[in-house]
């Protein structure tokens, strides 16, 4: 039989239908690359495998009597940021040792009640804070890809780098993550995948551990673009439970796939060029522009004068956001509890203990830019900029824009320890440049990959579109994976 954890989310869709295999087969052969590859990848924190084969057994008797979900049978992994009933739940803190919810989220409900199958729960970076998920309790996630001729430990990006090496290994069809800065797109351009972060507001909030509540989005990461259409349709709804999830429909989003983009307009804004950034990367993007207008696009430059400013000020707004949210952690509640000899002792040691350092360091930030004296300098300043951000984005809308094409990162995957966030956090913080912008500004945001470097490492180009405009996102991206060819690491792992 062919390898079925080769296929498309797409392709299996198809082949269970058809009863070409059962969903059991199809789940078994992911839980056999899971075991032959967590070991040196570390992509997921726990494997739900006797939940995964009851769920794909009842997938094959609805396969069987005509009640097949969208999703019926396809077997995904599931970042641990995401609340799932019963089943280890920990966004990869050590605070939240032990923690398993009594309850589902939003996104991972509409995911079963389509037919999906879990496989068990994804690495992450700590709370979703970092770009190489290195910050996880659980240790470093590894990287399928490594450089021609090299055999040296790459990051996966992060903080969603479970999810994104677990689709490039084939470990799953197809997972779960959340971007509040870049988490999706990054890792999905460091491991030649896809990555849509939609639009604020798409799917709910509601089950997700929160860091930085007005920037936090759920979105896919898959092996094509139009698995992501796919999940995405299954991921979103409004949600009574999130009052910022909006009540717009969700379209067919697989039906923008193979659309013209003839007469499209596409922006390119001069200010996602930076000093220093590889020439590879500014060939990929002068490569993407050339496949659009091929593909008949009209090209224009546009001017995002207030880009250069989206990081630092996402800088204060993330931290902000996140001690808040993270002021429930505290012994009492969830988790971890390091006793002491009074109350404030007690939550003062289960803190210390319980975060990790980039963990303690956004905490400190973010009390600090929230603090009596320093609020209007810093996070009152940090919104207003962000509005500024947002109508860079207005503008080239009105002006009839229709998305914007920019490289996804600034540069290749980077080795593990090699951008230590101790010794220059900002240089870490760095990697999301060309992706803040996006959250910032509320608007959907998706990585296709678009080619290798000199070293044989996978890049992304980021497609920015108008807001609840997810579908032009996936009928351009779909141009450039036409144009690009999709990229699969070779094996060393297993
Ligand atoms: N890397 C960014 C940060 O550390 C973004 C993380 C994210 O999108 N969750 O804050």
């Amino acid at each position: 039989m062919t390898d079925l954890t080769k296929l498309t989310i797409a392709e299996a869709r198809d082949g269970l239908k058809n009863k070409d295999y059962t969903s059991l087969e199809l789940t078994e052969a992911f839980i056999g690359n899971i075991e032959a590859a967590n070991k040196a990848l570390n992509a997921y924190v726990t494997v739900t495998a006797d939940k995964a084969r009851d769920m794909a057994k009842a997938s094959d008797a609805k396969l069987a009597s005509g009640e097949a979900g969208a999703l019926e049978g396809i077997p995904l992994g599931i970042k641990d940021l995401f609340a799932t009933r019963d089943v280890h739940t920990q966004a990869c803190s050590h605070i939240l040792d032990g923690f398993k919810p009594p309850y589902e989220s939003t996104v991972t409900s509409n995911l079963w009640a389509d037919g999906a199958v879990m496989l068990g729960k994804l690495n992450m970076d700590e709370f979703a804070m970092g770009s190489s998920n290195e910050t996880s309790y659980y240790g470093p996630v590894i990287n399928p890809w490594r450089k021609q001729g090299s055999n040296q430990d790459l990051v996966p990006g992060g903080s969603s780098g479970g999810s994104a090496t677990a689709v490039a290994a084939r470990m799953c069809m197809g997972a779960t993550a959340t971007d509040t800065g870049g988490s999706i797109r990054q890792p999905a351009a460091f491991t030649g995948t896809v990555g849509i972060k939609p639009t604020y507001g798409r799917c709910s909030r509601w089950g997700v551990v929160a860091f930085a509540s007005s920037l936090d989005q759920a979105g896919p990461i898959a092996q094509t673009v139009r698995d992501s259409a796919i999940l995405l349709k299954s991921m979103a709804s409004v949600d009574p439970k999130d009052t910022t999830s909006v009540d717009i429909e969700v379209p067919d989003y697989e039906a923008a796939i193979g659309k013209s983009v003839k007469g499209l307009k596409i922006g390119i804004p001069a200010e996602y060029r930076m000093d220093g950034m590889p020439a590879e990367i500014e060939e990929l993007w002068q490569k993407g522009i050339q496949w659009l207008k091929d593909a008949g696009a009209e090209v224009v430059d546009i001017a995002m004068p207030h880009t250069k400013y989206a990081l630092p000020a996402y800088y204060i707004v993330a931290p902000a956001e996140a001690s808040s949210n993270l002021a429930r952690y505290d012994g009492v509640r969830y988790g971890l509890r390091v006793p002491g000899k009074d109350i404030v002792e007690m939550y003062e040691n289960t803190r210390a203990e319980g975060f990790g350092e980039e963990v303690k360091r956004r905490i400190l930030i973010g009390t600090y830019v929230l603090s009596a004296g320093y609020y209007d300098a810093y996070y009152l300043k940090a919104q207003k900029v962000r509005t500024l951000i947002k109508r860079d984005f207005d503008l080239a809308w009105q002006n009839g824009v229709d998305a914007i094409l920019t490289p996804a990162t600034p540069s290749a995957a980077f080795g593990v320890a090699d951008q230590a966030l101790h010794s220059d956090p900002v240089k870490m913080y760095l990697n999301d440049i060309f992706t803040v912008t996006v959250n910032m500004a509320g608007l959907p945001g998706i990585s296709v990959p678009a080619g290798l470097d000199k070293d044989g490492l996978p890049l992304g180009l980021q497609l920015i579109g108008k807001p609840f405009d997810e579908s032009t996102l996936f009928q351009v991206g779909q141009v450039i994976e036409d144009a690009a060819g999709s990229f699969q690491p070779e094996k060393w792992w297993s």
